[in-house]
């Protein structure tokens, strides 16, 4: 299954910028076999840490959380870049390479003792999933576990996320 998703991924060299190499996973939405496949398997996952809730983060999040959320028949809650949501909002900062970047939840959208699946698309410095589980523990839930479709392993994006996630899983497929 992990060859099959990889294959549908794509490299795109100097995308946003030059000298930085974009992972494109376009193939892999538009192939329903491996779409299902890793729907699926996030499914499966969900199950195994007794998620409530799965959590996307915007974007790819959305497309690959929303269907994990409908087969595992949980909820689906998105943490969203600063500004996009309109409630009452819990708003975290994070720093980029150059600058900060800002991530918001809805802050009734999570109960406490609500157990959460974050869900995205590519690990890289882990500072975006880092951000998400204090927006997740701030709303006073539990993170369940964290499932990314793949990462960028020239980056120290795991252990950052693994020290954040205080025991709970990471599962890149
Ligand atoms: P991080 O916060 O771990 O540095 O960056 C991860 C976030 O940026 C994720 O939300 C992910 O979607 C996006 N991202 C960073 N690099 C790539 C890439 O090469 N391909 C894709 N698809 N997303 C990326």
């Amino acid at each position: 299954m992990r060859e099959l998703l990889l294959s549908r991924i794509i490299d795109v060299p100097d995308y946003p910028k030059p000298g930085v190499t974009f992972k494109d996973i376009t193939p892999l939405l538009a192939d329903a076999t491996a779409f299902g496949a890793l729907t699926e398997a996030f499914a499966g996952l969900c199950e195994r840490v007794q998620a409530d809730k799965v959590v996307g983060l915007e974007a790819r999040g959305f497309i690959l959380g929303a269907p994990v959320a409908v087969r595992a028949g949980r909820g689906f809650v998105p943490v969203r870049k600063a500004g996009k949501l309109p409630g009452a909002t819990l708003a975290q900062a994070y720093e980029l390479e150059y600058g900060t970047a800002e991530v918001e939840i809805h802050a009734d959208a999570l109960k406490p003792g609500d157990r959460v699946l974050v869900i995205d698309d590519v690990l890289a410095t882990g500072g975006t999933a880092e951000a998400a589980l204090q927006l997740i523990r701030r709303s006073g839930a539990q993170v369940a576990g964290v499932g990314m479709l793949m990462e960028l392993g020239f980056l120290p994006g795991r252990r950052r996320l693994e020290a954040a996630l205080q025991g709970a899983p990471l599962e890149v497929l």
